[in-house]
């Protein structure tokens, strides 16, 4: 679960802004998030430890999420999106979890990326 602070966007490797959101300085998370990518990154913020990273993407106008944390990876439909550094996103549903739960291997990952992000939610969800 641990992985070394990792500063810049991990997919356009450009510096990620600060985002910062009242919700997770109550919880000692740090919020970096990168435009160029739609990209969130979370962080502890005492150890700089990468808690978890979500892209962003909408899909027939709804909004998507899916996020990576350590071995387990979550697609989220977002009712209400939130806005970077100004307001958390609200009405998230969980669609599919992949990875590991509790060390069980449910369904492997899929390689998501910016890029590629529409083309393998359109897959996913067309077997929801
Ligand atoms: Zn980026």
């Amino acid at each position: 679960m641990l992985v070394s602070p990792k500063y810049n966007c991990q997919f356009c490797n450009a510096p990620p802004r600060f985002a910062p959101l009242k919700e997770m300085d109550a919880l000692s998370i740090l919020v970096f998030y990168c435009d160029i990518c739609q990209a969130e990154y979370l962080y502890k913020d005492d150890t700089w430890e990468l808690l978890t990273y979500s892209i962003y993407t909408a899909i027939d106008n709804k909004t998507y999420r899916w996020s990576m944390a350590g071995e387990t990876a979550q697609l989220w439909f977002i009712r209400e999106p939130g806005i970077p550094g100004v307001k958390k996103n609200k009405g998230l549903h969980s669609i599919q979890v992949f990875g590991k739960v509790t060390s069980q291997l449910i369904t492997p990952i899929p390689d998501i990326t910016p890029t590629n992000i529409n083309d393998k939610l359109k897959i996913i969800l067309t077997f929801q």
